[in-house]
C-alpha cells in the first residue's frame, strides 16, 4: 500500500485536473479524508502530510481524534441522534448531516449554549433509498425554509451521498439534481441560508462531482485503503 502522503498527493492531483477540465479553480474545491474505523495514527500521518480536513461517522470517534489533533477541522458526516447533537455542536467545525427538523431544533440549542454558530449542510437522499439517512429533496428545501428559527445555525449548504454504483457516470444525474436544488434554495433567498458548499463525491466518482460542482469531496478509501467490514 502507497504511503497515505503519496495518496493525498494523487487524490489533490485527480481533484485539480477535475476542476481545470471543468474550468474551475482548483481552489475552489477542499479533500475531506474520512477517517472512519482509521487509527488515530494514521489520520496523524494525513494531518501531517497536509490534509486538515476530516470526516467522521461517529461522535465518540471523531471526539478523540479531534481532541488529539488540535488544528485539524473535523465534520460530522453521519447519521446523527438527537441525543447526541450537544456532543456534536461541541466537538464539530460543521455537521454534514442535518436530516429533520427535531435534529436542527436540538442543534441550534447547544450551539446557542456554546455561544456559537454552527455551520450545517442539509444532507439530501437522492436515491431514495430507506436504508440510507438524509431527507427528501422537498424536505431540504422546508428545512431551509425554517432555518432562520434556528438562531444557533446557519446552513451553508447540501450533502448527499448517492446510491452506490461502479460506474462513476451511473452518479453524475444524482450530482447534478443536488447542484440543482442548491441553485433552487439559493433563489429564495432566505434568512439564516447560504448555499455555498456542495458535499458530494467520494472515492469513485469524486471526478465526476468535481466536475458538477463539489466544493467538499469525502474521500475514504483512495487515501486509508479498504475499510473492515461494516466500518
Ligand atoms: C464512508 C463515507 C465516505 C467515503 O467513502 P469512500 O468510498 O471510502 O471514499 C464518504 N461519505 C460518507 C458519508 C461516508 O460514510
Amino acid at each position: 500500500m502507497a504511503e497515505i502522503a503519496e495518496r493525498i498527493r494523487e487524490v489533490n492531483a485527480r481533484i485539480g485536473a477535475a476542476a481545470t477540465r471543468a474550468g474551475r479553480d482548483p481552489g475552489s474545491v477542499r479533500l475531506m479524508g474520512v477517517t472512519k474505523t482509521v487509527e488515530i495514527d494514521r489520520v496523524a500521518e494525513a494531518f501531517a502530510a497536509g490534509l486538515t480536513l476530516f470526516g467522521e461517522n461517529y461522535v465518540q470517534e471523531g471526539l478523540a481524534k479531534a481532541a488529539a489533533l488540535p488544528g485539524a477541522e473535523f465534520h460530522f458526516i453521519g447519521h446523527l441522534q438527537s441525543n447526541k447533537a450537544r456532543k456534536a455542536a461541541e466537538s464539530f467545525a460543521m455537521v454534514q448531516s442535518l436530516d429533520r427538523p427535531s435534529l436542527a431544533a436540538e442543534l441550534s440549542k447547544a450551539a446557542v449554549g456554546l455561544g456559537r454558530v454552527l455551520p450545517v449542510l442539509i444532507e439530501v437522499n437522492l436515491g431514495d433509498e430507506e436504508s440510507k439517512s438524509g431527507c427528501t429533496p422537498e424536505e431540504a428545501a422546508a428545512l431551509a425554509e425554517r432555518a432562520g428559527e434556528w438562531q444557533g445555525l446557519k446552513v451553508v449548504g447540501l450533502m448527499a451521498l448517492p446510491p452506490w454504483s461502479e460506474n462513476p457516470e451511473a452518479t453524475r444525474p444524482h450530482f447534478k439534481a443536488l447542484a440543482a436544488l442548491a441553485e433552487r434554495i439559493r433563489g429564495l433567498n432566505l434568512p439564516g441560508v447560504e448555499m455555498r458548499e456542495l458535499s458530494m463525491g467520494m472515492s469513485g466518482d469524486f471526478e465526476v462531482a468535481i466536475e458538477e460542482g463539489a466544493t467538499i469531496v469525502r474521500v475514504g478509501t483512495a487515501l486509508f485503503g479498504e475499510r473492515q467490514r461494516n466500518g
